[in-house]
């Protein structure tokens, strides 16, 4: 068998393990002797004093020493060892295993004195402790200070794990990297003294002094991440900035053209954005604008002319979207808007069938495709461009991090413009989103109809049913949304197809697609195509529409168990009413009984129709991590702080780091050598 090891010999060595250990470590992220520096104890335990069974409190951990009166091990649904031991406070306590070996049974035979430490639960008949940790009470006296409890995996125990981590710390320097001044500035300690206090604490820290994010040593520690954040967020930028990317200085003429063709003005908000993007483009480095805009604000049509001042100026562009659906729809709306103006626009995605793929890339090649729209597809190694200037990326916190990593390589001398309707917090905004310029579109087209919103028992369902007729007979459009079921995606596709057999019963009067997540890429385009072009009155859709679908003759917006969905999921749904000139409504349908989760999203959503808001009162619900599912799109997560805890730390880290870049960067270098492990990808935006 072949081991693979993540962590070099050197440092097997120096940490004096074996290459199973170093496995385990691998695990919990530890490849490093400063890996297991920081890594720090989840919690600590108290086996500094015994307290008498009778005095022990439920569910606090705490050690008790007694005698051992009985032991058996039990064959009931799982085999496993009871023990019950006694104290002089005439209470039994029984300690339960269920992974156990010979030597615990001789530990704890008959007659011998243990200590246990654990928590109490109430057990069946009486107090019990589960797996509790099992010492000789005569092997030595009580310890001095608290005991730290780390974060481990299986088979790597915590004494183990303590033993390795103190052998790292006495092993590697542990010199500040920050000067005692800027230190007694912010009223930090030094690092060394963190490290030890956190590792080992003194005999007079209580359990509850360390478990406060307040404690200076916590402090300092979450200041030197959010310190390295901050720098290397800077230096992306830096080198951004020194980088190099063609200055895109267009002529006006197709941009005016396009203008005059559109049916509408720009809003002076989508006059001011364009004009930001276009000074962009033309600089010498690389443009990393975000574009946000409430839904149905307005953005593509931006995006478009931008597009057109790249061309103008001699360069192609590729316009990516997360989904087959919403790529397709963008494909639609920038050929409907670019080839009349002899632009060619060609479609890239991975459903395409090979021959008219080879087509789309020799066209891109070649340079007579000036622009190409798709989903990621577009930046798979094989596709070539002759001469890339800008890149769209729409929704991009919805890419995958490979995806992601994939732009920021093909795209590092390109101007990139990111498009989202999800408003960025401003805690994330100063550190995950650091090296991204910020341009809102912070006003509607005019001339909207306000979107009237109904909470609809679904007891009440046919009432809903005859609306959408109503709706349909006035010569608009609904849509009709599933329920969304998480769990399965089986399932999902079953209750559409219900859904849909369910409205043609009730409904035999109007013509009613279905479009879901499974359905080839080829049969989506030709539902949606017919709803566009109105051939279709209702559309039955999973939540796939739930990004940027336009169809302005559609009306009405019916969510089923509404009461399972997000905020952010329902306000993108409901955004794709209210785009034309009939009054639009959205009805969302919900089954009782509704958590107090559910309840106070359906609030919210009743009361607001800002995007902004909405996503405000989203992340009070649910906290920043959850918001932005920050994990999956690969934003680097926070060890040790918190953003909205720590904001003043934040706050100083950001304040420190322009300095620290300009006038000492060898401690940057000390800095991030330290805080950044080979594996930690900081991906900027
Ligand atoms: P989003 O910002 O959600 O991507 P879209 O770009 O899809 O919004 O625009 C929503 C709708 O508004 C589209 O039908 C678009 O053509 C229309 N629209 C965009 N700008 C204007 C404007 N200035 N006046 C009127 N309608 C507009
Ligand atoms: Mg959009």
């Amino acid at each position: 068998m072949i081991l693979h090891l993540a962590m070099n010999p050197d440092t097997q060595k120096q940490l004096k393990i074996t290459d199973i250990t170093a496995q385990k470590l691998d695990k919990l992220n530890i490849r490093t002797a400063w890996d297991a520096v920081l890594h720090l104890p989840l919690r600590y335990e108290d086996e500094t004093h015994i307290t008498p069974i009778a005095d022990a409190p439920v569910g606090v951990p705490c050690q008790v020493e007694g005698t051992v009166i009985h032991q058996e091990v039990h064959f009931k649904q799982r085999k496993q060892l009871v023990v019950q031991i006694k104290d002089g406070s005439e209470k039994i306590l029984f300690l339960r295993f269920i992974h156990f070996y010979a030597s615990h049974q001789k530990q704890m035979a008959k007659g011998k004195r243990i200590r246990a430490v654990g928590e109490i639960i109430h057990g069946f008949l009486c107090a019990e402790m589960i797996h509790p940790k099992i010492r000789d009470a005569e092997s030595g006296g009580l310890a001095e200070s608290l005991t730290p409890v780390y974060p481990t995996v299986n088979g790597l125990n915590q004494p183990t794990i303590r033993r390795i981590i103190e052998t790292a710390l006495g092993s590697v320097s542990l010199h500040d990297t920050l000067p005692d001044e800027l230190l007694s500035r912010l009223k930090l300690p030094h690092l060394a003294e963190s490290l030890r206090l956190l590792h080992a604490p003194p005999p007079d820290y209580t359990i509850h002094q360390l478990a406060d994010g307040a404690l200076p040593a916590w402090q300092r520690l979450k200041f030197d991440e959010l310190l390295a954040q901050q720098l290397s967020m800077r230096l992306a930028r830096q080198k951004r900035v020194n980088g190099q990317a063609q200055p895109l200085r267009g002529t006006g003429e197709l941009a005016d053209k396009l203008l005059h063709a559109l049916p509408f003005a720009l809003t002076g908000a989508q006059q001011r954005v364009l004009a930001e993007i276009r000074a962009d483009m033309l600089q010498h480095y690389p443009m990393h604008r975000l574009l946000q805009g409430d839904v149905g604000s307005g953005k593509t049509i931006v995006a478009a002319l931008a597009a057109l001042t790249a061309i103008e100026a001699g360069a192609q562009v590729a316009v990516m979207a997360p989904t087959e659906i919403l790529a397709e729809q963008h494909y639609l709306k920038f050929k409907q808007w670019l080839e009349p103006l002899g632009v060619n626009v060609s479609w890239l995605s991975g459903s395409l069938r090979k021959k008219s793929k080879e087509q789309a890339k020799v066209a891109l090649a070649g340079g007579e495709t000036l622009l190409a729209v798709g989903t990621h597809a577009l930046f798979q190694d094989d596709v070539q461009f002759q001469n890339l200037g800008l890149v769209i990326v729409d929704e991009q916190h919805r890419f995958g991090v490979a995806q992601r990593l994939a732009l920021k390589n093909k795209g590092a001398d390109v101007h990139q413009l990111m498009m989202s309707a999800t408003p960025i917090p401003r805690t994330l905004a100063m550190s995950f989103f650091a090296d991204l310029d910020v341009a809102v579109i912070d006003e509607l087209p005019p001339n909207r109809t306000p979107i009237k919103t109904r909470l609809v028992n679904s007891v009440r369902r046919a009432e809903v049913e005859g609306f959408v007729l109503n709706t349909c007979r006035k010569g608009q459009q609904a849509y009709w949304v599933c329920p969304l079921i998480e769990e399965s995606e089986t399932l999902q596709l079953q209750t559409a197809t219900e859904t849909l057999a369910q409205l043609q019963l009730a409904l035999p009067e109007l013509a009613i697609g279905l479009v879901h997540g499974r359905m080839k890429a080829a049969e989506k385009a030709e539902v949606m195509a017919a709803f566009s072009s109105g051939r279709l009155n209702v559309l039955v859709a999973t939540t796939v529409i739930e990004v940027g679908v336009d169809v302005p003759n559609a009306s009405l917006m019916v969510i089923e168990h509404a009461e399972r969905m997000g905020l952010a999921q329902l306000h993108q749904l409901r955004g794709r009413v209210g785009r034309g000139a009939a009054a639009s409504a959205c009805v969302l349908l919900f089954a009782e009984p509704l958590s107090e989760l559910a309840k106070a999203r359906l609030k919210v959503i009743y009361e607001h129709t800002d995007g902004f808001e909405i996503a405000r009162q989203d992340l009070n619900i649910r906290g920043p991590g959850e918001f932005l599912g920050a994990r999956q799109s690969g934003v680097p997560m926070l060890r040790f702080a918190n953003l909205e805890e720590d904001l003043p730390l934040l706050e100083a880290a950001r304040n420190i780091a322009p300095l620290l870049i300009e006038e000492r960067p060898d401690i940057v270098e000390a800095h991030l050598n330290r805080w950044l492990s080979s594996r930690e990808q900081y991906l900027g935006a």
